[in-house]
């Protein structure tokens, strides 16, 4: 299991970077902002350690670029004060779970082991572009509030492109992935079902998510 640990104070860095491996995990350290989100952006870890009260850019600023890049790592906090606005604000933010220094190391390390107890990834629960809204859940997709009538395979259609939101999606991979055909089938199917799904998902509304890359495939994306 791979940790990484984003502190500035030097001792609290090398403290836990010495518990943690004592206890069998791998650990790399940044003491500076910035290398700890190129760390956490260029390399796979288990468990990101984050401390809050970082020089530069802080812990929140870091913890949002790692989320906004896609990245479901759970991370756990480290916060200089027991403020309900900063653990609010922190979990709003995505993090899994916060320790308030000083803490004893025994108490970091049952967090850290409940962390990834919990597992590798959370899936999204929901997926958002401009004022669409999936609720990946309950299968239902909104736009500015209003529910869309999709059936089955256009929800699976519309969470694909919205889960690569910005990516350009071949009629191939679109085939295999919503219709589990190979690609020498017949991917008109997909054309037509692209068409269905704009009439509920573009066509009454004036910005349109939904865009043709000719001679490529279709994207979902803000406009
Ligand atoms: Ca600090």
């Amino acid at each position: 299991m791979r940790i990484l640990i984003v502190e500035d104070e030097c001792k609290t860095a090398a403290y836990l970077f010495k518990g943690l491996s004592e206890n069998g995990f791998s650990v790399d350290t940044a003491t500076q902002g910035e290398d700890g989100l190129h760390r956490a952006l260029t390399q796979e870890y288990d468990l990101i350690v984050l401390d809050v009260m970082l020089p530069g850019r802080d812990g929140w600023t870091i913890l949002g670029e790692i989320r906004k890049a896609g990245k479901q790592v759970p991370v756990l906090f480290l916060t200089a004060r027991d403020a309900v606005a900063d653990r609010v604000k922190g979990l709003e933010l995505g993090a899994d779970d916060y320790l308030v220094k000083p803490f004893a190391f025994s108490e970091l390390l049952a967090r850290v082991r409940s962390i990834l107890r919990r597992g590798p990834t959370r899936q999204p629960e929901t997926l958002q572009v401009a004022d669409l809204d999936l609720d990946l859940i309950r299968h239902r997709a909104t736009r500015r509030g209003q529910r869309l009538d999709l059936t089955p395979k256009e929800f699976a259609l519309l969470s694909l492109m919205a889960r690569r939101k910005g990516e350009v999606l071949s009629r191939t991979l679109i085939a295999e992935q919503v219709w589990q055909m190979n690609f020498d089938s017949d991917t008109n199917v997909v054309d037509v079902a692209v068409r269905r799904l704009r009439r509920k998902v573009d066509d009454p509304y004036a910005s349109k998510l939904i865009q043709t890359v000719r001679g490529m495939g279709y994207r979902l994306e803000d406009p």
